[in-house]
């Protein structure tokens, strides 16, 4: 096998049990960085306490393991990482691009991009920036009032490995992006931007996060760090056309066939058929056959994003 720096990963969240959708990412990112001789990391993206089910945090190992997938190193896991979170905060806020949002759910329920209304006046005139906040009392001092948004002014161009060119404008498509909640919580796109700018150099998930990337890869910008290749595959529906998800109530793929279920996941991703009869040889075929061109483009739901 040739070296390669090739350093890929998938990075569920521990707050339900594995499902379809998750098994498409999984052998997706898999498989694309196994057919480049290169490394897959299993990062746990455990950052989110309220949302967090315990089981899950042994249950996604297990099933992966049962899938026949093999990572390299140890589990990452994002709760270890609070360090690198509050100094990429830091940047940013002496970069002076943060601010406190007080905006409760309710009063952007309407809003798909946040409204701005809490930036600073002094932030629209050109050369102003806002004052630096305290972002060590937010984070040590639970008042649950304010969020922290950072602000995202630039568009963003990227060249997606399965979808082509996207090009994305902060304010029209994702708007200020929430990197501390209100309940003092590291959100999943300072996370996500900060962990992925560490060493991963190709990501692979689903099409749903086009419009997260563009706002992590503004981020990873900002703080000057280096962005991955990206390449997002299509979301799996179920019959009424939701994208399948925890909160669409996705069977846990643990309760499925395994072989059947991982035939059925390589035919979604539009790859070439073959037969086998146990999990080891699906992998060590699928790993040789896999071709990432042949993945569908998903035109109306990346339209729709
Ligand atoms: N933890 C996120 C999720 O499970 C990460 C997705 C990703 O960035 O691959 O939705």
């Amino acid at each position: 096998m040739k070296p390669t720096n090739y350093i890929g990963r998938f990075a569920p969240s521990p707050t339900g049990q594995l499902h379809f959708g998750s098994l498409l990412s999984a052998v997706a990112s898999y498989a694309d960085a196994r057919h480049n001789s290169g490394r897959w990391l299993l990062r746990i993206d455990d950052i989110d306490p309220p949302r967090t089910m315990p089981e899950a945090m042994q249950q996604i190992p297990h099933t992966l393991k049962h899938f026949g997938f093999c990572w390299d190193d140890d589990i990452i896991w994002q709760s270890k990482h609070t360090e690198q979170y509050q100094r990429a905060l830091q940047a940013l806020n002496e970069a002076r691009l943060l601010y406190l949002c007080s905006c409760s759910r309710s009063m952007l329920r309407s809003s798909a991009i946040y409204p701005r209304f809490c930036k600073p006046a002094s932030t629209t005139s050109r050369n102003a920036h806002p004052a630096a906040i305290d972002v060590q009392h937010k984070l040590t001092v639970s008042d649950n009032q304010n969020a922290i948004r950072v602000i995202m002014d630039a568009s963003v161009s990227f060249t997606d490995a399965i979808q082509g060119d996207r090009h994305y404008e902060a304010q029209k498509h994702f708007g200020d992006t929430v990197v501390v909640r209100r309940d003092e919580l590291f959100s999943y796109a300072l996370c996500c931007a900060v962990d992925d700018a560490n060493g991963i150099t190709h990501v692979v998930r689903g099409s749903d996060l086009l419009p997260t990337t563009a706002a992590q890869i503004t981020i990873m910008k900002q703080l000057k760090l280096a962005v991955p290749n990206y390449a997002h595959i299509p979301v799996a529906t179920n019959a009424q056309a939701q994208k399948l998800s925890k909160q669409t109530h996705a069977a846990p793929i643990d309760t499925m066939p395994t072989l059947p279920t991982l035939f059925k996941a390589w035919e979604f991703l539009g790859q070439v058929p073959f037969k086998t009869s146990t999990v080891e040889s699906f992998w060590s075929q699928a790993i040789e056959l896999w071709q990432l061109k042949r993945i569908p483009r998903c035109e109306s739901i990346c339209e729709s994003l």
